[in-house]
């Protein structure tokens, strides 16, 4: 079979905090108004999507890594690195941390740790997140915690559709209320809750904590991951790089008009089209893609044309030499 770009059915995920704006936004046929995640491009076992189009329609990714590696990097890969989502956060969601791939690997059963990013899709005026805190040591974040002082604790820092912000491993955050964000992040789900503001579910239960692993995991003290946005003009294409390092790169595309390119040879390459519509031309075919589409362009696809006018997310994780070099 000839490498050709995949298009996916997502999962989606209810939650307490989650919405509606996933039909709204993008119409998707989301299962309730509770609905807080579409995992749109994932290989991870809580949530597989599909490929929706052409002669793999139906498989998942971890099926195709099996059948063609070869579409996804030079050497094979064990697992599928990254994992992508829309998240709906129609309510708080809870101040939480994640680990690094060391304490995730020894703590959660062999998972990968979670760096993220977040493109803000839409917020509502006012909108904020949860970025970091204010304890000086450890001991004070200790203490803080068990105080429950979080208002002095937690950083806020208010939001606009089109930001974006890194977080790293051990980084304290959370989505606020009104705000819509495509997540780009390791392939793992380990996630350590700290606050939940005291909510209960419909059961009257309140959602569990992990204090013990958040005082372990969190950097002390907080530091804000520096913008390191880029933005080149070329053919009809704006991009701005918001971030690159050893977990992913990821990038906004601008089109307008017609752009040629090529697949990335040192691997695949992700697409998550967030408004507009393109014609999309390979050597094997052609296809329209659309706002809410989301691709994986094979590496070894070749040369490609996108003719219309999209904005898009576009994202890929580091060749294995450069993530080993980064890491040590
Ligand atoms: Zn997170």
């Amino acid at each position: 079979m000839k490498p050709y770009p995949l298009l996916f059915t997502p999962t989606y995920h209810q939650r307490i905090w989650g919405g509606d704006r996933l039909r709204a936004l993008f119409g998707y046929s989301i299962p309730s108004d509770d609905t807080g995640e579409a995992w749109v491009i994932s290989d991870h076992p809580k949530g597989r999507s599909t490929v929706s189009n052409g002669a793999y329609r139906g498989k998942t990714i971890q099926d195709l890594l099996q059948m063609h590696p070869e579409w996804f990097a030079r050497e094979r890969m064990e697992r599928f690195p990254l994992l992508v989502k829309l998240l709906d956060a129609n309510d708080d969601l809870s101040v939480q941390v994640h680990p690094d791939d060391a304490f995730a690997a020894e703590h959660e059963n062999g998972e990968l740790g979670k760096a993220e990013c977040w493109y803000i899709v839409h917020a509502e005026p006012g909108a904020q997140i949860v970025y970091g805190h204010s304890a000086k040591t450890r001991e004070e974040l200790q203490q803080m915690i068990a105080a429950g002082c979080w208002d002095q604790l937690l950083q806020r820092i208010p939001v606009k559709t089109g930001d974006f912000f890194f977080i790293p491993h051990g980084t304290i955050h959370a989505l606020g209320r009104g705000i819509v964000v495509l997540e780009t992040q390791q392939n793992s789900d380990a996630t350590y809750r700290a606050y939940d503001y005291d909510r209960v579910d419909s059961t009257g239960k309140k959602r569990e904590l992990h204090l013990d692993k958040v005082l372990q995991v969190t950097s002390v003290p907080s530091a804000r991951a520096e913008a390191q946005a880029k933005t080149c003009f070329e053919q009809n294409l704006r991009i701005t790089q918001y971030q690159t390092g050893p977990f992913f790169t990821v990038q906004k595309w601008w089109l307008c008009g017609t752009h040629e390119e090529r697949s990335r040879q040192e691997g695949f390459t992700l697409f998550s089209v967030l408004s507009g519509t393109a014609r999309l031309r390979w050597a094997e075919g052609d296809m329209e893609i659309r706002k809410g589409d989301h691709l994986l362009l094979p590496r070894n696809l070749g040369r490609f044309i996108l003719e219309g006018e999209l904005d898009a997310i576009v994202s890929w994780p580091p060749a294995k030499q450069a993530a080993l070099q980064q890491a040590s």
